[in-house]
């Protein structure tokens, strides 16, 4: 068969030649994409691509290193350097940086002849032990790119209250993490850092429970079963903390991301506030409770309050309108699974 499908792809390949430059433009690229097959072992992947296992993990932020079948990795790939490319423009192109293609192919000169055949290695990822640091765009390439094996139906908002603004620097992320899983582990005896992700006041995103864990402690185990459990920094209770706009666009976005990934049509069944949940039983009551037996969490100027009312008028439209924006962008491709 290889024989005969072999010509067929060529002719199809040079009548498509002229559209190439479009496909390449596309932020879906499969050149430097690998899909995990069936019994693929990260070292056996790093060998195909000659690279390493530590590259990969940096590259795809990996929490660890079992594949799953499906998932999605970025690795490094051999590219014809074309008239006008230039080291900034294809680094942009394929998520690698001028200083890393210069490396790897041991450029003394930034310049690129066209006809070169020069290797591309994907940029890494802010890391420190399971947290991922990342920004909305590179967040939402890891989750594309992702493959979860449990069942997600109900994102969890909480704010942390402490941390609050107060306590963040602008440069320390990792430490606010790792004082959190810290505290998570020591004092609540949780396996480790309770929630998958956490927002700062900057826009950033970090993951750092994998997301195939269920999240603990928090809402309790009913909403946790399905749930991916989201901490914002912050107090943002009425008279504390102002919400930044970077942090507001990073909420909305990671929330209609995961809408997508997940299926989830924006609800109070799937996207819940830690008030609608009586902390001692861990059931959700909705904004039918005394205000003894709920927090006030994740505050009660969250998006213009933490009732269900608020989170229908003032959040979930938000969150609508960012899922359609992004699903424009993916040019009516079907969001990866
Ligand atoms: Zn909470």
């Amino acid at each position: 068969m290889k024989e005969l499908i072999t010509p067929v792809i060529l002719l199809i390949c040079s009548l498509f030649s002229a559209f190439a430059q479009t496909v390449h433009t596309l932020d879906f690229d499969s050149d430097n994409i690998y899909e995990v097959q069936p019994g693929d072992s990260l070292s056996e992947v790093a060998k195909k691509f000659d690279t390493t296992e530590e590259e990969l993990i940096q590259a795809n932020g990996l929490q660890s290193t079992a594949l799953l079948a499906g998932q999605k990795l970025k690795v490094p790939f051999l590219y014809e350097v074309q008239m006008k490319d230039t080291i900034g423009r294809v680094a942009e192109r394929y998520g690698s940086t001028a200083e890393l293609i210069k490396n790897a192919n041991k450029l003394s000169s930034p310049l690129l002849q066209p006809g070169m055949i020069i290797k591309i290695p994907p940029k890494k990822l802010a890391m420190q032990g399971t947290h991922i640091l990342m920004t909305k765009e590179e967040f939402k390439e890891w989750l594309f790119n992702s493959k979860i094996s449990r069942k997600i139906a109900i994102i969890q908002h909480h704010h942390t209250w402490r941390p609050s603004y107060a306590h963040f620097k602008g440069n320390n992320h990792f430490q606010l993490l790792n004082s959190m899983e810290h505290f998570h582990k020591s004092k609540m005896g949780w396996k480790t850092i309770a929630q998958n992700i956490t927002t700062f006041p900057d826009g950033k995103i970090a993951v750092s429970r994998p997301f195939n864990m269920t999240p603990e402690g928090s809402i309790g185990a009913i909403a946790n079963a399905e749930g991916i459990t989201i901490e914002n920094v912050g107090n943002f209770n009425a008279g504390n903390d102002v919400m930044t706009k970077e942090q507001k666009d990073a909420i909305i976005y990671v929330t209609a991301l995961l809408c997508l990934k997940f299926n989830l049509i924006p609800s109070v069944d799937s996207i819940t506030y830690h008030h609608w949940w009586r902390y001692k039983t861990g059931e959700r009551v909705l904004d039918n409770a005394k205000d003894y037996e709920v927090k006030s969490c994740p505050g009660t100027a969250f998006f213009g309050g933490n009732c269900t009312k608020s989170a229908q008028k003032y959040f979930y439209p938000l969150v609508v309108q960012k899922m359609n924006e992004i699903k424009k962008q993916l040019h009516h491709q079907p969001f990866p699974e």
